[in-house]
């Protein structure tokens, strides 16, 4: 997003804000959507992940209140949801679901003894929705920061990631990673972050400075099978420890399984429970081998794991999808693509490709019409660097 885009959408939420509440802001915050370069399906093995924070993020404007109420709107879909800090209960209306978002970092921070205090809060957000660039994500972490603003609280931001992680989990109800919500609080501009999602510790590493573009392209195909999928995976994962175990008492999960043991003993587990953890096990190898490859500037070799990750994720821990497969393959057909590869949990959603500066144009031109062919579906691309993580602008 260039800066006159991006002073817009701040100008329109302000003045949206303005409409709805009578008075201008006094807090603004932005949280980022993200896209993982590399590093799929290693976070709940204890594994490394790659992510990058994108140019599209939520926005929230917001006034303190006198009373303890929060009365919130959200302006993609010009729909109130109020509540009172005294009794938070997620919402039950469809309509007022994505304000759980909200209640979830009201009630987790709550229980948390962090002090709140009623607001007006507009949401306005171009993060696409549902479509793994985590902007559920986006709205957990906007709002956490937009709740302890209003009281003028800090919290450390590696805290504020597990808090926005275990709102998710205890109040939405869905069982994620930490790589979302900690790319969002901590991500920094040109710089993608490597993450240990055990010990969570990180190291931010830049990107090319110039050259080199994130180009996100969206398969518009609805994710259908992600969540029974997803639990037998990990399910299959948890199996692969238990059976290793036997003989490598020392493991607790895939992560501290390294590549000669698994060709030593991988013969040990059934064929299925062998394919995912090859994946995962070599996934891990990759990531950490692609971001010392970026240090050096081996931008060529960088892509080359993108595609042996993509290939992995098809063939051994099968959660790609033929359309996935399609854009990936559309994409490398372009001069100047380094690499492409599916990102998210996969069966739909999104592909990412580092891609020379002077390809875009082509990348852009060429791969939506290959896309369109081959599925009938109409691929979305999005353009972007590494953004910095989440912040209070006012
Ligand atoms: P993803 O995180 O992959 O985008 P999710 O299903 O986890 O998909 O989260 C999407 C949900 O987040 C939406 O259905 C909506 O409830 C909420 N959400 C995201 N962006 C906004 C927004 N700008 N305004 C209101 N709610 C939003
Ligand atoms: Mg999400």
């Amino acid at each position: 997003m260039s800066g006159n885009q991006k002073s817009a959408r701040i100008q329109e939420v302000e003045s949206r804000f303005n409409e709805l509440f009578g008075h201008p802001p006094t807090i603004l915050v932005r949280a980022p959507g993200r896209v993982n370069l590399i590093g799929e399906h290693t976070d709940y093995n204890d594994g490394f992940v790659f992510p990058a924070a994108i140019e599209r993020e939520v926005l929230m404007a917001a006034s303190l209140r006198s009373d303890d109420e929060i009365r919130t709107y959200a302006l993609n879909f010009n729909q109130p949801s109020n509540f009172s800090l005294k009794d938070i209960q997620p919402a039950q209306e469809g309509r007022e679901r994505w304000s759980n978002y909200i209640r979830a970092m009201a009630s987790i921070l709550q229980s948390e003894q962090v002090p709140l205090r009623g607001i007006n809060l507009a949401v306005l957000g171009d993060v696409p929705l549902g479509s793994g660039l985590s902007s559920s994500a986006a709205m957990l972490v906007a709002a956490g920061l937009a709740f302890t603003a209003s009281t003028e609280t800090t919290i450390d931001p590696v805290k504020r990631a597990l808090l926005a992680q275990r709102a998710e989990r205890e109040f939405v109800g869905v069982n994620v990673g930490i790589m979302d919500m900690f790319i969002s609080a901590l991500g920094q501009a040109n710089h993608a972050l490597l993450i240990d999602t055990r010990s969570l510790e990180f190291e931010a590493v830049p990107m090319p400075a110039t050259g080199v573009s994130i180009v996100i392209a969206d398969t518009n195909k609805k994710r259908g099978l992600v969540d029974s999928e997803y639990n037998q995976r990990r399910a299959q994962c948890e199996d692969a420890v238990t059976i290793l175990k036997n003989v490598l008492p020392d493991i607790r999960a895939l992560r501290d399984v390294s590549l000669e043991d698994f060709e030593r003993f991988g013969s040990l587990l059934p064929e299925i429970v062998r394919k995912r953890a090859r994946h995962v096990i070599t996934e891990d190898v990759r990531t950490l081998e692609s971001v010392e490859a970026l240090k050096r500037g081996y931008i060529t070799r960088f892509g080359i794991l993108m595609n042996e990750s993509h290939e992995s994720l098809r063939n051994d821990y099968e959660v790609s999808c033929s359309e996935l497969d399609s854009l990936v393959e559309a994409a490398r057909s372009v001069d100047g693509v380094y690499g492409s590869r599916m990102t998210g949990a996969g069966f739909g959603g999104c592909t990412v490709s580092l891609v020379a500066d002077e390809a875009v144009e082509s990348f852009r031109e060429t791969v939506p019409n290959l896309f369109k062919t081959a599925t009938g579906l109409n691929a979305k691309i999005t353009i972007t660097t590494a953004a910095p993580g989440a912040e209070r602008l006012l």
